[in-house]
């Protein structure tokens, strides 16, 4: 039977939780509260599964795996391994990751369905109603209770900003690249910046890695950052310190980046300028704003922050109630399990009655894919001190040179970092904490008790 599309335009479909995004917190939100007995449909505008499964953490993880084989190769023949001429096909890997990142979203969908979550695919926005409505291609849905999990996207450059900036790509851009660059410049001393300049570098492309201080992970304590630019180094990637890119060219040899150096140390105000030329990937790892654009979620009074972000009470809650918001879109904490802890506290609060259900975000742990690897969790040496005052601060440290590369030309260091507080030397941020892990290369070693840290 033909639908009359002016009726369906009209009509507004009713469920008791509808969320807005279908990445790792909407996604957790939705399926926790179906099976919490609520009618709930997700709006998704791309692909199912969002930032992580498409363009994060699982196709990252991949590419770093992949790394990961390259770095033992370069050891093979230390181990007496002939290995003779191996050749590397990124265009192998690619389709494989696709078809892997494919499967996995038809999982996503299937579960979904498995649920009987509805699934509305096209892009979300608030109505002018006067009830919170969301329209999706010319149809209106609403619910009692209305989550936006709608995450974020890379930051980009205007052309004013640097010129020739649009050359770049993004992280998003970096998973649709067919073959391994030759020549690859990276922007940015966070995380990700980190990561995918590792990946490239140890896969085999020349990359610099260009950082407007002194080191990368900056956010992190000061032995993992110190150490972690030092790896960098050490494994050949081409640090920039104190650098910005003014502007990019393209000639017919590929990129032209033109970069100035300031040295923080000498007292004049001298830049050095530089340029990395016949660059065939320079990738903008600047950070990552929340994804708002063409929600009209001003029109429902909820506040957000000078960066866009929305702002959350502890319970997700926005200003306005019966919306609430989790994951990226939030700016807090912008990790997968994070976003998924908060979505199902979120659903077991509304839909079975525990009020108190809530999210800690006091300590979270969390990994850098970086060469090597880096766990951390809790307060930094800083921040404790900063908390709890020098003198109830107590650091246990260590680094050595893993037995895997007493036969390596390759070496690296392992590192460990212990911050504790008080007589009973807890770990963490606050007194009931005192558990740690920390994960060193594929160990994952933890920690209970203060007597355990000692044993360093
Ligand atoms: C390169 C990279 C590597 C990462 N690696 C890790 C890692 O190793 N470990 C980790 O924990 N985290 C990692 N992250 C972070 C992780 O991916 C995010 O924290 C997580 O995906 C956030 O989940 P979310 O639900 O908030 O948003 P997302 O997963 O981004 O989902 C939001 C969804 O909403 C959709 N959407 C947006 N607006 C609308 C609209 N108006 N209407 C309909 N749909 C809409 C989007 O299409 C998207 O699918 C990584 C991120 C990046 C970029």
């Amino acid at each position: 039977m033909a639908s009359d599309p002016a009726a369906a335009a009209t009509e507004t479909t009713r469920f008791d939780f509808l969320v807005v995004g279908g990445g790792s917190g909407g996604l957790a939100g939705a399926r926790r509260a179906s099976e919490l007995g609520a009618t709930t449909a997700v709006i998704e505008s791309h692909r199912l599964g969002g930032t992580c499964v498409n363009v994060g953490c699982v196709p990252k993880k991949v590419m770093w795996n992949a790394a990961v084989h390259a770095e033992y190769l370069h050891d093979h023949s230390d181990y007496g391994f002939d290995v003779g001429n191996v050749r590397f096909s990124w265009e192998t890997l690619k389709t494989k990751r696709d078809a892997y990142v494919s499967h996995l979203n038809r999982i996503y969908r299937n579960n979904l369905d498995k649920a009987k979550i509805q699934t509305i695919q096209g892009h979300a926005r608030f109505t002018d109603d006067p009830e919170p409505t969301v329209e999706v291609s010319g149809r209106k849905y609403t619910a009692p209770h209305i989550l936006i999990a709608t995450g974020g996207q890379p930051s980009v450059l205007t052309e004013a900003e640097v010129p020739g900036a649009s050359f770049g790509i993004t992280s998003d851009g970096f998973f649709e690249l067919e073959t391994l660059p030759k020549r690859s410049v990276v922007v940015g001393a966070g995380y990700i910046a980190v990561e995918m300049a590792g990946i490239l570098s140890t896969l085999g492309s020349k990359t610099s890695l260009i950082i407007r201080q002194s080191g990368v992970l900056r956010n992190f304590d000061s032995f993992i950052s110190t150490n972690c630019t030092k790896e960098l180094q050490n494994s050949g990637i081409d640090l920039w310190k104190n650098s910005q890119v003014k502007s990019v060219s393209k000639t017919d040899r590929g990129l032209e980046v033109t970069l100035v150096t300031k040295d923080p140390e000498k007292k004049n105000d001298e830049e050095k300028t530089s340029t990395i030329q016949e660059v065939d990937c320079l990738l903008w790892a600047i950070g990552r704003q929340p994804n708002i654009s063409g929600l009209n979620i001003s029109a429902m009074g909820v506040d957000m922050d000078e960066r866009g972000h929305i702002i959350v009470d502890e319970f997700q809650n926005t200003s306005r109630p019966g919306i609430y918001a989790v994951g990226d879109v939030c700016g807090k904490a912008l990790l997968t399990p994070v976003a998924i802890a908060a979505g199902r506290k979120l659903a077991h609060r509304l839909f079975e009655g525990k009020k108190d259900s809530k999210l800690d975000y006091s300590s979270i742990p969390t990994v850098v894919f970086s060469h090597p690897p880096i766990g951390t969790m809790g307060l930094t040496e800083d921040e404790a001190i900063k908390s709890w005052g020098k003198e109830n601060v107590k650091i246990y440290k260590t680094s050595f040179t893993p037995m895997y590369h007493a036969l390596t030309s390759r070496k690296s260091q392992c590192i460990m970092k212990l911050v504790c507080v008080g007589k009973e030397e807890k770990v963490g941020v606050c007194p009931p904490y005192n558990k740690l892990y920390i994960y060193c290369s594929h160990i994952c070693l933890k920690f209970s008790t203060t007597r355990n840290l000692k044993r360093f």
